[in-house]
């Protein structure tokens, strides 16, 4: 089986005592590549070292929602640089991580859309697929992305949104990340949806360390447990799970030019 995890943050010190084990381990069990994503200016480097020692990694810079009180306003013109630096070169692969996280009520919107169209402009400017958070803000993503229609799309991470709201993002040309979420039981709605998504438009991910599966309650995910969401992934979607390996893949290869 070979797998692609779309979504990670193997920068983060969680990794740091097993990172090079983690990997080997993640290969061996068919994990053929996988993304790291910045989420604020001061790991830029980190993640960006990250895909320099190991050619498995693909590294994606970009300013999160979540750490909107450290993103000072010269962060998006350092991201800039990075993005000017760095083009062309393969082993950048995406602007992300990014986009509006209305769950957290402490997070002023306003802020956080001006920080999002920034970084939307940035994936059109540099023609980068964008690979986009979206918590309780599928409406306003959906609106946003209709006025920027950046050409290379990207991922909107942990999809749980609704039917309707997948199509848009389909028309849109994005692919949707699933992972953890939905092997656990109690998400009603997004395994209701599963089965309905075309398999052209899913991709997979971890987002390891976070978002454990079912069947790892309360660890740290990682990219090793990839073979196992695929397999609850595939049960729900009533579909073989190499086939949704493949089609993961072949997607996820899509949306990066691999
Ligand atoms: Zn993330």
């Amino acid at each position: 089986m070979r797998l692609i995890d779309t979504h990670t943050h193997l920068d983060f010190p969680d990794f740091d005592a097993d990172r090079p084990r983690l990997l080997a381990n993640a290969a061996a069990r068919g994990v053929e590549r996988m993304v790291v994503l910045g989420v604020f200016e001061g790991n830029f480097q980190r993640v960006w070292e990250l895909a320099c020692a190991d050619e498995r990694i693909r590294a994606a810079l970009g300013l999160h929602p979540v750490y909107l009180e450290q993103h000072r306003p010269e962060h998006l013109g350092l991201l800039r640089q990075w993005l000017e630096r760095l083009h062309g070169d393969p082993r950048l692969c995406a602007v992300g991580e990014f986009g509006l996280d209305y769950y957290l009520a402490e997070l002023d919107q306003d802020r956080q859309q001006a920080l999002f169209e920034a970084q939307l402009q940035m994936a059109c400017d540099f023609e980068l697929p964008a690979l986009l958070h979206v918590r309780r803000s599928h409406a306003q993503v959906i609106a946003t992305l209709k006025r920027y229609k950046p050409a290379r799309a990207g991922i909107i991470h942990a999809f749980a949104g609704s039917y309707e709201e997948a199509r848009e993002y389909i028309k849109l040309g994005f692919r949707l990340g699933l992972g953890g979420a939905a092997t656990w039981p109690q998400a009603l709605r997004l395994r209701k949806t599963l089965p309905r998504l075309p398999l052209d438009s899913v991709v997979l991910e971890t987002d390891a360390p976070d978002m454990a599966p079912a069947m790892y309650p309360g660890q740290r995910n990682s990219p090793e447990h990839l073979p196992e969401i695929v397999g609850a992934l595939a049960e729900i979607m009533g579909i073989e799970p190499g086939l949704l390996a493949e089609a993961s893949s072949r997607n996820a290869c899509e949306v990066f030019g691999w």
